[in-house]
């Protein structure tokens, strides 16, 4: 009986592994002919300044329309195409089509916005990409002023000496450099503090409960501390309701993204609203 039931358990552990393994293998195959197909659409999200209610800059987020399957988010085929290789030439349209953007965002005479582009540790970690960047710069006519990019702590802190000199180029070409999801990797602050950075963002996960939960209280203010110290800008991302932002308010957050500002949006819809500014809201 045992032994009856043990296979019966691998038959249906190994079905569903191959199901798995089969869907992975048909998304990793459309990963490839995504770029040439057009099926990839970049979202812009508003990063807004709190005092000013004034929107400073926006976030590129990737959309994939899959022929078949609709929309895939990043969270599912990102790390695919991190693992083939692919995220170098993704990530390279998502740069030239972000900063061709904003140059014409620029041309038309909106107000200043900066463009804030997501940067795979994949990315980062090839030599190439100070080359890559500025060849987008010379291409779009962008000016580096208003590129920042988004890096995890992950991804700038292995290999640490090596990333310092690489972030150290990127600022001498005057690209702001922002920390993504902080508080959710493994930062070293010693650390931290040699890497010539602009601006901590923290982590949706902080900011959920934030008006339910002392501890998650207690940890943005600990970051809102840490940056003030280290003469760092903070963002809070995945702000979603007035009572997250009365907290953040009151511990001075500089910058606020999320669904309560505005959801990620096409680029006409974001046109749009950069040229009307965010409506007026009642303060609270
Ligand atoms: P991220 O860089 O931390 O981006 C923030 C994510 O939070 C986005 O999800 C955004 O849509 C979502 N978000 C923003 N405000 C709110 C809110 O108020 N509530 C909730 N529930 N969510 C909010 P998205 O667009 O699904 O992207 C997920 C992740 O995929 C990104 O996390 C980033 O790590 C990665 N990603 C997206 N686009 C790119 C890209 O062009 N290149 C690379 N390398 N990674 C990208
Ligand atoms: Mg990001
Ligand atoms: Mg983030
Ligand atoms: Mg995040």
């Amino acid at each position: 009986y045992a032994k009856e039931r043990g296979r019966r358990c691998y038959k249906f552990y190994s079905d569903s592994l191959n199901a798995r393994a089969l869907e992975r293998l048909q998304l990793e195959e459309s990963l490839r002919t995504a770029l040439v197909r057009e099926e990839f659409e970049l979202y812009y999200q508003p990063q807004v300044d709190l005092k000013s209610e004034q929107i400073t800059s926006v976030e590129a987020l990737i959309r994939w329309n899959h022929p078949t399957l609709g929309m895939v988010s990043p969270g599912e085929f990102i790390p695919i195409a991190e693992e083939t290789g692919l995220i170098i030439e993704i990530g390279e349209w998502v740069m030239k089509t972000a900063c061709a953007q904003a140059k014409s965002w620029i041309d038309e005479g909106f107000p200043p916005c900066r463009m804030s582009i997501n940067l795979s540790s994949v990315q980062f970690k090839r030599s190439a990409l100070t080359e890559t960047i500025k060849d987008v710069i010379e291409e779009t006519g962008l000016p580096p002023e208003y590129l920042e990019l988004e890096l995890t702590e992950s991804a700038v802190m292995t290999d640490v000496e090596q990333n310092i000199q690489r972030l150290k180029q990127l600022k001498n070409m005057g690209i702001k450099i922002a920390i993504d999801d902080f508080g959710t990797g493994y930062s070293s602050l010693s650390y931290l503090k040699k890497f010539p950075i602009d601006t901590l963002k923290i982590d949706r996960s902080f900011v959920t409960d934030l008006a339910e939960n002392k501890e998650d209280e207690a940890i943005v203010k600990a970051i809102m501390a840490l940056a003030d110290t280290m003469n760092l800008g903070v963002i809070a991302e995945g702000v979603e309701s007035q009572s997250q932002l009365a907290i953040l308010r009151q511990y001075e957050c500089e910058l606020i993204q999320g669904y309560l500002f505005s959801r990620p949006l096409n680029k006409d819809d974001i046109g749009m609203l950069l040229k009307t500014g965010l409506p007026k809201r009642k303060q609270q």
